[in-house]
């Protein structure tokens, strides 16, 4: 296993990490097989999604925000931060993909982003290659 840090800025916040993944394959000597990328954290995710325009983060994560609110009256979690909770969960703690060669087999304009929902804060990233 190898593990990086990921410095989100903001509260809510996807981070392009793709490219400390494929070097942690590098590290780990990756032929093929598969790569899971893991998120350690309950309230951040994994996800996987267009590098191409950077709206299409922005609208995702404005959506997620619509989608499940900040603040509501029957909230109970005493931290403030339900909603990050919930989206933690909803986007999921890992993604797998196929290496071959070393290489991640992603599409052309996919991504690998690590998704802050209650930043700003260090995080961590797991990554686990196993050869098939
Ligand atoms: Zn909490």
């Amino acid at each position: 296993m190898k593990s990086f840090q990921v410095q989100t800025q903001t509260r809510n916040q996807l981070v392009d990490i793709t490219a400390q993944v494929q070097e942690a394959l590098r590290e780990l000597g990756a032929t093929d097989g598969v790569c899971t990328v893991f998120c350690p954290h309950t309230t951040a995710a994994i996800t996987i999604n267009e590098n191409a325009d950077p709206d299409v983060c922005r609208d995702w994560l404005e959506n997620l925000n619509r989608l499940v609110p900040a603040h509501q009256d029957y909230y109970r979690h005493g931290e403030g931060n339900s909603d990050s909770h919930v989206k933690s969960s909803l986007v999921g703690a890992s993604e797998q993909v196929i290496v071959e060669n070393g290489k991640l087999q992603l599409g052309t304009w996919q991504s690998i982003y690590f998704a802050e929902f209650d930043g700003s804060r260090t995080r961590t990233v797991h990554i686990k290659f196993v050869s098939t």
